[in-house]
């Protein structure tokens, strides 16, 4: 960052429930030239565009819900002071918040906290009594649609997941329908029956199916297709933003992303994707499609998301350091030889400022990027690395004095440790992570990208994040000038422990297991190594004051136990192995230790503190002298989180 700016004040907006908004800040927006700005200008027009998409992909419901929330934050005419209407306020923006009925992290679904009778004056109100008799059992009944992904268990994973990527379909329907096309499922479509299909255009009534109507038929998502009121604007702004475009891949990578949307043809995508990879100089980049399949339980269907980035030039440096010794890094790993890659290919890391998140990426975001997700296209031609610097740093300004840190590190020392080194660290941790983690190992010949099924994404976090662990302590990164002392890489291992055995418990509830899987895959690390290494006492559990810590006594050793472990997550992930992806998966990181929880969950709520973050995002206004645009402006509003919502 080249502009730091310390008060913590402009970056906290609000806390409600669980959630803390933030704010971001985009220094190098200032110092583009008009065309950038331009470009960040239109980029940022079609990010927010097809927010909606994603609404409806995460449930059936929440568009017309969404629609009902705004009227009547907008226009109910009675008293706003009442208890009921401020709990009806707390259910909208935890709404708005996840993009919909459940919640964006535990993806358990929200209940509208009022009698029906209140709602309905509500609806009243604002003219709108007719959707009481649709929305009532997704709204009041705790049974309906609980969960927006089903992970694992033994029931059927799409009919109990809530989501709305298939239509009356269950999962073994699914699995036949796409049985050929392993690793290759078209990520921009839902998949309804023809009877389905039928209703929704010519109202046929129930007894007129006949077994041809069963037949599963795919609703493409494109202009003309499902969706199609969306993505005309998001095509809209990207024609508009095409000619600042800075290189010739990015314009070429551009037209392929609108005959895309256009088509729905997948293979333009994945075109898309490989002139994308080959853009590495411009100084505005971005993201826009459907792409990340966390909200399917079988990884099928991608939701839609975005984010435009500015490049950081002095970050970068960093990044360029790693990439440029990527084959080293694989050389040296602890993996078995026969599950390295032999070339590190195409290997690009950046460090980059969000300017604007959209769908997926909204108001919750990631602090780094690695895409393509199609393997043949990383394994063809690499991978492109972002890590968002602005956001951490945003979190880390926020975070400053949250007293989360005091009350769960075991000592001073410790403390000591995390203040100093703790945001390089986790930069560090990131880089390394998208860098280098997701890009290294290879499949063995016949391994499906899919087989470790609903635990790859868990197992494959761990394989990204143990890579780093493992090097975040190797002398090879003073050598290189990532670090002045490997006491960075203590103080990533004192966090991340303390973040896998503990704080992180504070993002769930009471008497629930883990379900996302960069949680799984945080305490899956963490309790492995720390029952691994308990013969050598290498992680001490320490009860002090009625209070459990967890104090790491040799760093070395720990180190040793990582990458032990990344030996063992590389060998499951190249051999397609499922049984033990399942063990250990299982074993170390789903379930929690309900006394610890309940203790944990104690200490934390002395502190205050909401356990999920996320954004508001700047706002872009073009300056016009006699109707020529002259520059474009960045604002940070000053408004809470509804009122940015409900504009
Ligand atoms: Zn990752």
């Amino acid at each position: 960052m080249s502009e730091i700016i310390e008060n913590e004040e402009k970056y906290i907006v609000e806390q409600f429930d669980d959630i803390r908004i933030l704010r971001y800040h985009v220094p190098a927006f200032k110092s583009l030239s008009l065309n950038d700005k331009l470009m960040v200008y239109y980029l940022s027009k079609a990010a927010t565009a097809g927010q909606d998409i994603l609404i409806d992909q995460n449930n059936i419901y929440n568009l017309r819900i969404k629609d009902v929330i705004i009227k009547i934050l907008k226009f109910y005419s009675g008293d706003r002071e009442t208890e009921n209407f401020k709990k009806f306020e707390l259910f909208s923006k935890k709404f708005l918040f996840a993009n919909g009925m459940h919640h964006h992290y535990s993806m358990d679904k929200f209940i509208l906290n009022v009698t029906i009778s209140y709602f309905k004056t509500l609806l009243e109100d604002v003219g709108e009594s007719n959707k009481l008799r649709e929305l009532k059992k997704i709204l009041f009944d705790a049974d309906y649609m609980q969960k927006r992904v089903v992970l694992g268990g033994k029931g059927d994973l799409i009919t109990s997941s809530a989501n709305n990527y298939y239509v009356d379909i269950n999962q073994s329907e699914v699995e036949e329908f796409y049985k050929d096309m392993e690793g290759k499922h078209p990520l921009n479509s839902t998949l309804v029956k023809e009877k389905n299909k039928l209703n929704e255009e010519n109202e046929l009534s129930e007894d007129s199916q006949t077994k041809e109507d069963n037949k599963l038929i795919e609703e493409v998502w494109k202009v003309g297709g499902k969706y199609s009121k969306y993505l005309e604007k998001v095509v809209f702004y990207l024609r508009k933003a095409l000619p600042y475009a800075h290189s010739e891949h990015q314009k070429i990578s551009m037209q392929f992303l609108l005959d895309y949307y256009r088509t729905g043809d997948p293979s333009l995508f994945d075109k898309y994707s490989i002139e994308w990879l080959k853009d590495n100089n411009s100084p505005i980049d971005f993201i826009n499609g459907f792409i990340e399949v966390y909200g399917d339980a079988l990884g099928y269907k991608g939701s839609w998301e975005s984010v435009v980035e500015i490049v950081d030039n002095e970050a970068c440096e960093r990044t360029n350091i790693i990439a440029k010794n990527a084959l080293w890094f694989e050389k040296n790993s602890p993996v078995a030889d026969k599950f390295k890659k032999s070339e590190v290919k195409g290997i690009s890391a950046k460090v980059m400022q969000v300017a604007m998140l959209g769908g997926d990426c909204f108001p919750y975001t990631p602090i780094g990027i690695n895409l393509p997700n199609a393997e043949w296209i990383r394994e063809r031609h690499g991978s492109k690395s972002v890590t968002l610097d602005n956001i951490t740093y945003a979190y880390h300004q926020a975070s400053l004095n949250s007293g989360v840190l005091k009350e769960f590190a075991f000592d001073d020392e410790e403390i000591e440790l995390c203040k100093k080194y703790a945001y390089q660290a986790d930069n560090l941790h990131t880089d390394l992570h998208e860098c280098l983690g997701h890009g290294s190992g290879k499949l063995l010949d016949g391994v499906s990208q899919d087989a470790l099924k609903s635990y790859g994404s868990t197992i494959e976090e761990a394989r990204a994040d143990l890579f780093a662990l493992y090097y975040l302590m190797d002398p090879k990164l003073v050598e290189l000038g990532l670090i002045s002392t490997l006491d960075v890489g203590k103080a990533e291992y004192s966090s991340y422990i303390r973040s896998g055995l503990m704080v992180q418990l504070t993002r769930i509830q009471k008497g629930k297991d883990l379900e996302e899987s960069h949680m799984r895959n945080r305490q899956l690390i963490a309790a492995y190594v720390f029952d691994k290494g308990k013969k050598d006492n290498v992680i001490e559990r320490i009860e002090k004051n009625g209070s459990t810590f967890f104090k790491i006594n040799d760093f070395n050793k720990l180190r040793t136990l990582f990458g032990d472990m990344l030996a063992e997550i590389q060998r499951i992930k190249s051999e397609g192995d499922y049984k033990a992806a399942k063990e250990m998966v299982e074993d170390y990181g789903v379930k929690v230790d309900y006394k610890l929880h309940t203790e944990v969950l104690n200490r934390y709520k002395k502190l205050n503190q909401a356990p999920y973050s996320g954004f508001i995002n700047p706002v872009y206004k073009l300056v016009k002298e006699d109707n020529t645009i002259i520059d474009v402006e960045i604002e940070y509003p000053e408004t809470t989180f509804l009122d940015s919502m409900i504009k």
